[in-house]
């Protein structure tokens, strides 16, 4: 019987010190296994020597492959690349810096074997990263699971495991922003978590700066509830109905008690208030027609600017034509 094919898709952006590791941790994770791998690195735009690395790994070993992108397109955009570049039965993908255990892939794919799609790597509550940090995200696995109806579990970064059915769901999905945990809880399928514990990045920094990670949050949301929009009618709604009532009430008090006191005070407040609020709901409008602004530009989520292989023992750096950016290239047998 042909032996299955697990491609496992890490994302890299200035992640030179990592990438040795990682490889030396999923050979060992993967020495034993009854199935073949493939190693794909997605180099985002990096400005260090991640290239070099992935070339001379590629050299090495004919299972390690690069795709490396014409700038840094960004965490989502380096995975779905390296998805559309994966052959093999299932995908796992993987952060570069050994937070994620590779020693739990072997884990995923008995899941995986035994009849579920998608296995998610949910991460314990980790200790080691900063309150802000834990705070934050936690929050963010809570509102964005209210708001699209998705249920994510806090702690679903993107350590998974995606069969091939599902692979080809999601890469041939349009849109722009391609938000892939909420996407990969949305897709259906049988999905199930593994947890794991985190483990300490071991070279380099986190590349999601608080900006980043905000837009990031934003963008998540927006790609997957309307439900701020309509905050803008709720909360109209809401004021149409108090001010009517206390129309009401001044009235009457005019005409069957006293004349009303000046309230300078609470006029200013008031309308400080509505235009605060009205402001911050042109925002999230804003919000939504930025994103339509940019998907309907329908730009390549990414650029391959050329690929590293070993074909045959030798080193190939294919360049290539980058368009159609992030169409599915001519399949190539690895591993044969
Ligand atoms: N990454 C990427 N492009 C980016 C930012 C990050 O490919 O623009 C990769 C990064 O190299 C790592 C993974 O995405 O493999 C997760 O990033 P990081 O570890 O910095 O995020 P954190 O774990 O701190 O949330
Ligand atoms: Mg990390």
């Amino acid at each position: 019987m042909k032996q299955r094919l697990i491609s496992i898709v890490v994302p890299a952006y200035n992640e030179a010190g990592c990438l040795e590791d990682l490889y030396g941790a999923v050979c060992m994770a993967l020495a034993d296994a009854p199935y073949l791998f493939e190693l794909i690195i997605v180099d985002d735009g990096s400005t260090d020597e991640t290239a070099g690395v992935i070339e001379s790994l590629a050299q090495q070993d004919h299972r390690v492959r690069g795709v490396h992108l014409a700038r840094n397109f960004g965490h989502q955009a380096a995975l779905l690349a390296g998805m559309a570049e994966a052959e093999g039965d299932a995908v796992v993908t993987i952060d570069a810096d050994l937070e994620q255990p590779p020693a739990a892939i072997p884990h995923m794919v008995r899941l995986w074997t035994s009849g579920f799609q998608i296995v998610h790597g949910v991460r314990q509550d980790n200790p080691k990263a900063t309150w802000f940090k834990r705070t934050t995200s936690r929050w963010f696995y809570r509102v964005f699971s209210f708001l699209s109806r998705i249920p994510m579990v806090p702690g679903m970064l993107d350590f998974r495991l995606l069969d091939r059915a599902v692979v080809d769901a999601l890469i041939s999905m349009p849109e722009t922003d391609f938000f892939l945990r909420g996407l990969s809880a949305w897709v259906g399928y049988q999905q199930t978590h593994i947890p794991y514990e985190a483990g300490m990045r071991r070279f380099g920094r986190t590349k999601y700066s608080i900006p980043k990670m905000i837009s990031f949050a934003v963008r998540g949301i927006t790609s997957f509830s309307t439900f701020p929009l309509r905050l803008a009618t709720y909360f109209g709604l809401v004021m149409t109905l108090v001010s009517l009532s206390y129309g009401g009430y001044v009235g009457v008090r005019h005409f069957f008690w006293e004349h009303p006191q000046p309230g300078y005070a609470s006029t200013i407040l008031l309308i400080s208030f509505l235009l605060g609020i009205q402001f911050l709901l042109i925002g999230v409008l804003g919000e939504y027609v930025g994103r339509i602004h940019v998907e309907v530009k329908r730009r390549p989520r990414y650029i391959v600017a050329r690929r590293t292989c070993n074909i045959n023992g030798k080193q190939a750096a294919l360049h290539e034509d980058p368009s159609p950016a992030d169409a599915r290239p001519v399949r190539r047998v690895i591993n044969p």
